[in-house]
């Protein structure tokens, strides 16, 4: 082992209090699962995961929404392949069923391919399912504006993205989960700078801004038990190569024009507000809501996946009674379970 990381490792081992240690991100989790983190530090730190993967924390209802939508005559769903397997309200219910019914859904890899697939369909009507933080946010606003600059009018965007702040917020009041720490997800501070992070500073708690490689993750919870031992509650930045204070204020303007924040229902968790993106008034006509209005249907039943308290970190992954049994990555019931950021995913494919 490398003789920084066993110096690190050996400075976040003589931690001797207990702290729940949350990584927003289910990148994060993936890492921490895939290197072993939780094997090699101490018991005292509780590394619990968090609500930072945007296709676990999308409700079942959206699922529900934009599934009906591709069954639809003259309609091309385009999306994030993630997404094609996440199940709505019941684990029949997916943007893959759908394609497996004979709607036409294409996966993409970059926004702007929905637009150009909105070119060469005129007669049919584009749907681009707009999904992730603030590090995906930037990309919708683009393929939006490039709609407008070619004067395509059969491109539209069903918005589900999400913001990280009012989540963190929402974590932070919530008693029952007292989190004394949390992961940052470097790509997302990317965009927003550490300022994005600073709200924290009003909280007692303390974080660090963290890269993916394990070595970097060691290195965040370095950064971070040392400020936990001096009882320093600055956000760290344990990624200054990547990440800067202001952020990317180009890709922060080009969202702040075209979308504006909404209270939003996360999956499993509620609605929490200010938490979503919806596309503003002056490009209300780029809104699939526009034409379809989206209405939350209260009654509808809802599947047994209990993502939504693995995603707040109330329980951990193999604490739900379906982890494993009748739950796994070939037959998902939740989303956490899908998703290559997922916890429970990441849990079943290592096993920790
Ligand atoms: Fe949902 Fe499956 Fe995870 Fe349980 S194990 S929380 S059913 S994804």
């Amino acid at each position: 082992m490398d003789q920084n990381i066993e110096r690190m490792l050996r400075e976040i081992n003589t931690l001797e209090k207990k702290v729940n240690i949350m990584e927003v991100c289910g990148t994060h989790t993936m890492s921490i699962c895939k290197n072993g983190i939780r094997e090699i530090i101490t018991e005292n730190i509780n590394l619990i995961s968090g609500p930072g993967c945007p296709v676990c924390v999308t409700d079942n209802g959206h699922i529900d929404f934009i599934y009906e939508l591709a069954l639809k005559e003259n309609i091309i769903i385009t999306t994030y392949g993630d997404m094609i397997r996440v199940p709505g309200s019941n684990p029949e219910i997916s943007l893959g069923k759908a394609k497996g019914m004979g709607a036409d859904v294409r996966i993409i890899y970059s926004s702007i391919d929905a637009v150009e697939i909105a070119l060469k369909n005129p007669d049919k009507l584009v749907v681009f399912l707009g999904i992730g933080f603030e590090t995906t946010i930037p990309a919708t606003a683009a393929a939006i504006l490039e709609a407008d600059i070619r004067g395509i009018d059969n491109f539209k965007v069903f918005s589900v993205h999400k913001l990280v702040e009012p989540v963190m917020k929402a974590v932070l009041s919530n008693e029952e989960l007292n989190v004394d720490g949390f992961i940052i997800p470097g790509h997302v501070a990317t965009i927003t700078g550490v300022k994005g992070f600073e709200f924290l500073e009003n909280y007692d708690c303390y974080s660090s801004i963290v890269g993916f490689k394990g070595e970097e993750v060691i290195y965040g919870l370095f950064q971070m038990i040392q400020n936990i031992k001096n009882g320093n509650k600055k956000v760290g930045n344990a990624y200054k190569s990547i990440v800067s204070k202001e952020g990317n204020k180009v890709a922060m303007e080009l969202y702040n024009e075209i979308l504006e924040p909404r209270d939003d229902v996360w999956r499993g968790i509620g609605c929490i507000p200010n938490s979503g993106m919806k596309i503003k008034e002056k490009w209300s006509k780029y809104d699939i809501e526009e034409s379809f209005p989206y209405k939350e249907d209260k009654n509808r039943k809802i599947s047994p996946c209990k993502c939504g308290e693995v995603l707040i970190g109330k329980i951990k992954p193999k604490e739900c009674p379906l982890f494993g049994n009748g739950c796994n990555p070939i037959n998902p019931i939740g989303p956490c379970m899908v998703s290559s950021e997922g916890s429970c995913a990441a849990y079943y494919k290592y096993n920790t």
